[in-house]
């Protein structure tokens, strides 16, 4: 890896840091390309997805949000698409996907989701909802 900005040799550098996300300060693992003459600090796309992955997991410890994974199996539990997910909630229609695929759910959306893991609950939910539904003949 070359330094995009004066051509010069980098350094793999693994270092662990604090860093800021949402107001809250949290330590990752780094690792990054140095460069040896100007010092910039080069992050390709892996690296950057590896930083946001743990402080994405760190805020949702920290928050007590829901894992894309345990959103995943809420829906599949019900067998319900994301899309038929996204409309029993009452949200946009690729809310659910996107938490799935990884985005933070906001502390309201985390608070249904938590909700609905109780079958009661989520059976209310879908009965309050029901005209919503695409009408099955
Ligand atoms: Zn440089």
């Amino acid at each position: 890896m070359e330094c995009p900005i004066c051509d010069c040799k980098t350094t793999l550098i693994h270092k662990v840091n604090e860093v800021e996300f949402r107001k809250e300060k949290f330590t990752i693992n780094e690792t990054y390309y140095e460069c040896d003459n100007c010092k910039e600090k080069i992050v390709d796309a892996e690296m950057g997805d590896l930083s946001l992955t743990q402080i994405y997991n760190q805020y949702r410890e920290k928050f007590n949000l829901m894992f894309p994974s345990e959103i995943t199996e809420l829906r599949e539990k019900y067998g319900f698409s994301k899309t038929k997910m996204s409309l029993a909630l009452g949200w946009g229609e690729n809310t659910y996907a996107n938490y799935e695929k990884g985005a933070i759910p906001n502390e309201s959306h985390n608070s249904l989701l938590r909700l609905i893991e109780d079958p009661t609950q989520f059976l209310k939910l879908i009965e309050t909802r029901i005209h919503f539904f695409p009408k099955m003949n």
